[in-house]
């Protein structure tokens, strides 16, 4: 067990400025600070984000977040009302389920006080130990609904145990979400981050896609790797002198110092096609498909997510889209659409093809093109 500190927080619920399109989150929280599954390539490890002390080695536990949450979830102490979405449980700067969750079950009881207050869950995480809340789960996915998502960066339990040194092998992942299909809830894999030259190959993404696709997942959303310059970025090509010498010249060419530590365009929009071309041919969704959520969202913010939903699919075909800067200023609107209607074109970004999906979405809760996108 790595070294664990108690700390008090000030506060637990994280809001987001809009809806979350990849996770339909516009609330998430971090439990822990720091986590000991200690991945190679985390950017939790990175300066950006302030986590103390030695990233893998020490976490931080919140003592007091489920008192924190209870209060911050308090609908009688808000003056706005909750944003209707999934609230987001895991990811950022320490996973949900790393193994100080078996001790103090601050997720277990995090999804407890959810279920009371029947908000819909999503839940990301890479560990097994997910099944142990299977109960729970169960409870919210029928009263309103429950997604649990597993990161991956392959479907190679080899590989995986060197970038992922104290994680369920990707099989156990894998058949945790068979486990939870079974239990009759929705299952999406994050395939992020896919390792350059090594995780990221048509036939690394082929395995995954296909095993993912055979578990019965919903969806998969994709991304590749960032590195920040500094403790993320040393600490990962530190594995990489060790284990890839070979490997050391490419990832120079594609990571050339930016602030976000992202690859280069080219390698970019590289994998992002191998990606695309792979899930189509087995037909897996690229998004979190509308059937889970059309219904959860206000008519404003769904159109934001499909807008964005498109935006994402313009964009890996190499186009230009205007469909981004029409969800960003809808997100913004303090309006609902439907009495706006004869007026869309005046939102910025809006042009008579999104006035067209947009009316579409209204109407019926959905939009033909897009869906097209989605799984044509
Ligand atoms: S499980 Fe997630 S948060 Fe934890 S080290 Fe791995 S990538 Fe980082």
């Amino acid at each position: 067990m790595v070294p664990v500190k108690e700390i008090v927080s000030k506060s637990i619920l994280r809001k987001y400025k809009k809806i979350e399109s990849w996770f339909l989150t516009f609330y998430g929280m971090n439990l822990y600070r720091g986590c000991a599954h200690n991945c190679v390539y985390c950017d939790g490890r990175s300066e950006k984000y302030q986590v103390d002390g030695e990233f893998g080695e020490d976490v931080i536990v919140k003592i007091n977040a489920i008192d924190l949450l209870r209060r911050e979830l308090d609908s009688k102490r808000k003056r706005i009302p909750f944003k209707q979405g999934y609230v987001g449980v895991g990811g950022g700067v320490g996973d949900s389920y790393q193994p100080v969750e078996k001790k103090y079950e601050l997720t277990r009881k995090t999804l407890h006080i959810l279920y009371e207050k029947k908000f819909p869950v999503h839940v990301l995480t890479k560990s097994t130990l997910v099944k142990r809340d299977i109960d729970i789960l169960k409870k919210i996915n029928e009263q309103n609904r429950a997604i649990v998502s597993m990161s991956f960066s392959s479907a190679d339990d080899k590989i995986s145990s060197l970038f992922e040194p104290r994680v369920p092998s990707p099989s156990e992942r894998l058949e945790t979400i068979r486990f939870l299909k079974g239990e009759g809830i929705a299952c999406g894999m994050y395939l992020m981050p896919v390792i350059p030259f090594i995780t990221d190959t048509p036939e690394q993404i082929e395995n995954t896609v296909k095993k993912a696709k055979n578990a019965g997942v919903d969806f998969i959303i994709f991304s590749g790797m960032t590195l920040k310059e500094g403790r993320q970025k040393n600490y990962f090509m530190e594995v990489i002198h060790k284990n890839y010498l070979d490997l050391v010249v490419d990832y120079h060419n594609i990571y050339k110092s930016n602030k976000w530590g992202s690859p280069i365009e080219t390698y970019h929009n590289s994998i992002y096609q191998t990606f695309n071309i792979i899930s189509r041919r087995f037909k897996v969704p690229q998004r979190i498909p509308p059937h889970l959520f059309s219904d959860l969202l206000s008519e404003n913010d769904l159109v934001v997510v499909i807008l964005e939903h498109i935006d994402y699919f313009m964009k890996m075909q190499g186009k230009k889209s205007p469909y981004g800067y029409a969800a960003y200023s809808i997100s913004q609107l303090k309006e609902p659409l439907s009495k706006m209607k004869s007026d869309l074109k005046s939102i910025r970004g809006v042009g008579s093809f999104t006035e067209k999906i947009i009316l579409e979405i209204l109407e019926t809760g959905i939009s033909s093109y897009y869906e097209k996108l989605l799984l044509g």
